[in-house]
């Protein structure tokens, strides 16, 4: 570390995104080590899992770049994907930087922004698809990167120590459907220029080969909507709009109208067209116009692919939607993949959808019916051979993408592969990256109406409490030592009888009445005493009735 102290250095510094698939955070800060400025890159949010019950939505811990906000140039989004610019219009204040991304990104952008208090504050610009500006220190020029949702971008950033190339999310698909394919040329000429360090998406890299194109699902899905005699209803991301324009030109062709059903659809579809991505000439209807339409002449795109239950699909498959039902002979097509953890959600639908008589389709043999929007082995190594970078960051993947992405690139002859995670301070340039310092990373919690800090003690009750219940016992006792009431007793989650009959609430009370009984009187005065003995005493005469320990607290109040 005494060696580095007023050279000028390029370091990327990941809050989010290393080591997890979302919530992606990347600052690149270029300066010495005393002085830099910083260019954050995304700022998404995560989605909970099963060990974070009740939260509604996971966002980065930004407190580095909070007190190093006077240094932090621009936020730079690389595609409107939640985990990628979810945390924008709610952590915005924090920041308060210039925000940059590309048309359709910024108009996804507003949207979320409408609905915050600060909609009016925050600095937008739009950058042209390909464009090329100044953000601080930084020169940024954007590539045209094929994905699943609209004018996504990697991002070339050229300093005077040498240029990365970040990726963002990216497939090279030759035909995706809209927009242009990812930006060859550009890339070879990159290349040619020289770039030092690719920071890449791991996502697919336990696939080899190349991933489907978007062309290719079209193709699927035109046939089998063809083919169909009942309605067609087809579930799918709403923010894949090349995949919905597609499902449009299909239905045409087969002599359907396209329904669209739920809010996001609308939302996305309303959008593309505003920012002219999405034709004027093909029409949709909407949930009104779906009961009046025959059966052979309807296509109903619906949101819930992933078994949201408040979802368009969810409701259709609970027979509980106001205005679109299926019945036998109807198909569900699910063109979309399940996200690891939200497999049962989507098996409990399918499984409603098949006690209705409906089809449902997931796979099917004569083609693909849904893509990825991440790059497999064959084209991260294409994209590595047009580049030739002296150095390769894994990103954008869990522990499992990262390390093997990091064999990959040392197999394909990259000099040098960097392993880190969210947190680490990595030296890019000049020289080989290494890691030269730490900052502090976590979670936020959107709980309710609230932001909670990820460590927080109540989520991690809420999970105990999942499993174990609660006992609560309030005591009274008179400031002599005396009982003044018989113990009482509520509990939640707890079994009502053992296996010998007795009921848990008596089990508790006798446990309660025996602990303060067996505390001499001198000592019963104190209320945190008698509270200790109570709980414990409880506690363990439940555990042992039921082989399970309940969250048990006391309350002692003196009369
Ligand atoms: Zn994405
Ligand atoms: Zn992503």
């Amino acid at each position: 570390m005494a060696a580095r102290g007023n050279e000028n250095e390029l370091v990327l510094l990941p809050l989010g995104g290393v080591g997890e698939i979302g919530m992606n955070v990347y600052l690149y800060g270029l300066g010495t080590p005393r002085r830099r400025k910083w260019l954050m890159v995304d700022l998404g949010v995560t989605f909970p899992d099963d060990r974070e019950p009740g939260v509604d939505l996971v966002l980065p811990d930004l407190r580095f770049i909070e007190e190093e906000r006077n240094n932090l140039v621009g936020i730079l989004i690389t595609h409107a994907h939640e985990d990628h610019f979810g945390a924008v219009a709610e952590m915005w204040p924090r920041l308060g930087a210039p925000v940059y991304g590309t048309k359709f990104t910024m108009a996804m952008l507003k949207e979320k922004l409408h609905e915050t208090p600060w909609r009016n504050d925050v600095p937008l610009h739009e950058i042209p698809l390909g464009g090329r500006l100044n953000i601080g220190p930084f020169d940024v020029d954007l590539v045209t990167m094929a994905h699943s949702i609209p004018e996504t971008s990697a991002v070339a950033i050229r300093t005077e120590l040498g240029t990365v190339l970040h990726t963002a999310d990216w497939k090279i698909d030759l035909h995706p459907g809209l927009g242009a394919p990812t930006d060859e040329k550009k890339l070879r000429l990159l290349g040619d220029e020289g770039v030092d360090v690719v920071v890449s998406d791991s996502t697919n890299i336990l696939s080899d080969g190349v991933t489907a194109s978007e062309k290719d699902v079209a193709l699927s899905l035109a046939q089998i909507i063809k083919r169909a005699r009942g309605r067609v209803a087809i579930t799918s991301f709403a923010s894949s709009v090349a995949r919905l324009l597609n499902i449009a030109h299909a239905a045409e062709a087969a002599d359907r109208h396209l329904v669209l059903v739920g809010r996001s659809m609308h939302r996305i579809v309303d959008l593309a067209r505003e920012t002219g991505l999405w034709p004027e000439s093909v029409k949709t209807l909407n949930e009104e116009d779906y009961g009046h339409l025959p059966p052979e002449n309807v296509v109903a795109l619906l949101t819930g692919s992933q078994g949201e239950p408040r979802a368009a699909l969810a409701r259709v498959a609970e027979n509980q939607h106001p205005q679109v039902t299926l019945s036998r002979g109807d198909l569900v097509i699910f063109s979309a993949r399940a996200i690891p953890g939200n497999e049962s959600g989507i098996i409990r639908i399918q499984n409603k959808l098949a006690d209705m008589g409906v089809e449902v389709m997931t796979e099917w043999a004569g083609g693909p019916i849904h893509t990825s929007g991440h790059p497999r082995r064959g084209e991260v190594g294409q994209l590595y051979d047009w580049l030739r970078p002296k150095a390769v960051v894994p990103v954008h993947g869990e522990s499992r993408h990262l390390e093997a992405h990091v064999t990959f690139a040392r197999e394909r002859g990259i000099a040098a592969v960097s392993q880190m995670r969210n947190g680490n301070m990595l030296r890019l340039l000049p020289g080989e990256p290494e890691i030269v310092d730490d900052a502090p990373v976590g979670r936020i919690y959107r709980d309710g109406g609230i932001l909670i800090p990820g460590d927080e003690d109540s989520i991690r009750q809420r999970r105990k409490l999942s499993f174990v219940g609660s006992v609560v016992v309030a005591v009274t006792m008179t400031a002599a030592g005396e009982m003044a009431a018989e113990p009482q007793v509520s509990m939640s989650g707890v079994p009502k009888l053992d296996s010998g009959g007795d009921s848990f609430e008596e089990i508790a009370i006798k446990a309660a009445f025996g602990a303060i009984q067996s505390i001499p009187r001198a000592r019963r005065k104190s209320p945190e005493l008698v509270g200790e003995a109570v709980r414990k005493s409880v506690r363990a005469a439940i555990n042992n009735a039921w082989g399970k320990k309940p969250i048990c607290s006391v309350m002692v109040s003196v009369v």
